[in-house]
């Protein structure tokens, strides 16, 4: 290749949609693992280079986002209005994770891929915790060691806490505690935008990443292990639907409102999460449907939905409990009773650390596998399925994305009407 070609080709990967390149690696992952069977092995390294990396970044970014997440509730914000939406987009979220497994129980994606045969996870004995324990052991004993040990949920327990110590601190009477504590925040802030800014970096390697990993997938599974992601496409996407149309649904109608009048206010926002794949970018779309066509007051939704946009993400959390089932399935090892009411605390929790960016979603789902004693090593069957959730990241981001921005609308919608802040008359009834 010329030199030209070269810089070509490298401007060509740099600058071209991330999206694309990714599912262009899953595409032709799958074709040349089909094609050249156990021939293509040697590119596993490639494949196990992206795993490591994915790794690498998992803790840094649970801890910085969820001080974050965590210190940038004000005190003086948590009066009612705050408490009543944190509880609404949490219990809400907890719907959502359960919406995402008895969908992933009822499809069962994965079921029958076997990846399992596969590298150094077979035989390898994943045994659940009791229940009491997993609740216990979420309050770490040494913060530091559960850090250190990769422990996920220890790990959120004491960065939720220690980030609303920092909240409190900033509003301390003593003007240097106030200080020192804008200080540490700041800090926690920067280090989160690095590593953001690191996960940037490492899903420019995803393309190839997802083309390794996927090569040996195929070169081991031939076309086996296609429909399964069909599968999981449709379980996430009738989980969305069905959050929408029976929890949020359900929810407006004990409230006196309709959906379909809720809906057509909501649908742009709604589109716009689809498209965009992003719940921050949305916001101020968000804001001025809720405000123009819902008739939400500016003194709630101010509040709210930044909140939401940052804290709230129903659409997430029904793809991680599909996706955590998913894994489960494919490497013959389906997830307990026990581990799936993990995956509902941990991803709950998760979603308070997802930055409402596209793709943020997949890499809080490692700290869900992590959870569960799954953990995406280099070489294991883990791995392997992940990569192939990773390749259709893009289709299952669009519709979660949707439902977090519609959860945030609809948590906003019902706590103005149950403060007197909301404008009936936008909702065909008298003011
Ligand atoms: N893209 C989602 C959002 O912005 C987050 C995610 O990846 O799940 O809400």
């Amino acid at each position: 290749m010329s030199a030209e070609g070269k810089k070509g080709a490298f401007d060509w990967y740099f600058k071209s949609n991330l999206l694309l390149r990714i599912l262009i690696g899953l595409v032709l992952g799958a074709i040349v693992g089909l094609i050249a069977g156990e021939s293509i092995m040697w590119v596993a390294p490639f494949g196990d280079l992206f795993v490591r990396l994915l790794k690498m970044i998992v803790m840094p970014v649970i801890f910085t986002t969820l001080v974050v997440g965590a210190a940038s509730i004000s005190p003086a914000e948590l009066g009612k209005v705050g408490v009543k939406i944190i509880l609404f987009y949490m219990l809400t979220s907890a719907f959502a994770v359960a919406v995402g497994l008895i969908m992933g129980n009822i499809f069962k994606p994965g079921m029958g891929l076997e990846l399992a045969s596969m590298g150094a996870a077979a035989g390898r004995e994943i045994t659940a915790p009791a229940l009491k324990d997993t609740l216990l052991n979420i309050i770490p004993t040494n913060p530091f060691a559960a850090i250190v040990n990769g422990d996920v949920l220890p790990t959120i327990f004491f960065a939720i806490i220690f980030g609303i110590g920092i909240s409190y601190l900033k509003i301390n009477k003593d003007e240097r505690v106030t200080k020192a504590a804008e200080m540490l925040f700041k800090i926690f802030d920067a280090g989160a935008e690095v590593m953001y800014m690191v996960v940037r970096w490492v899903l420019q390697y995803a393309p190839i990443g997802v083309f390794a990993l996927l090569a040996v997938v195929f070169a081991q599974q031939g076309a086996a292990a296609v429909g399964p992601l069909g599968v999981v496409t449709a379980a996430s996407y009738l989980g969305y639907v069905l959050h929408i149309l029976l929890v949020y649904g359900g929810l407006l109608a004990i409230n006196k409102l309709s959906l379909g009048k809720f809906l057509a206010g909501a649908k742009e926002a709604m589109i716009t999460a689809f498209v965009t794949r992003s719940s921050g970018g949305t916001l101020p779309v968000t804001m001025r449907v809720s405000e123009e066509n819902l008739g939400v007051s500016r003194n709630v939704y101010s509040f709210t939905l930044p909140l939401g946009a940052t804290i709230n993400m129903d659409g997430t959390a029904i793809y991680q409990g599909v996706c955590a089932l998913f894994i489960g399935f494919a490497i013959g090892m389906p997830l307990e009773l026990g581990q799936q009411i993990t995956v509902i605390i941990t991803a709950v929790l998760a979603s308070i650390g997802t930055a409402g960016v596209p793709g943020a979603g997949a890499i809080m789902l490692l700290m869900v596998l992590n959870s569960v004693g799954l953990p995406v090593e280099e070489g294991s069957a883990v791995a392997a399925a992940y990569a192939m959730i990773l390749g259709i990241d893009a289709i299952l981001d669009m519709g979660r994305t949707g439902v977090n921005v519609t959860g945030d609308m609809t948590g906003t919608v019902l706590v103005a009407k149950s403060e007197g802040e909301l404008d009936m008359s936008k909702w065909g009834k008298a003011a």
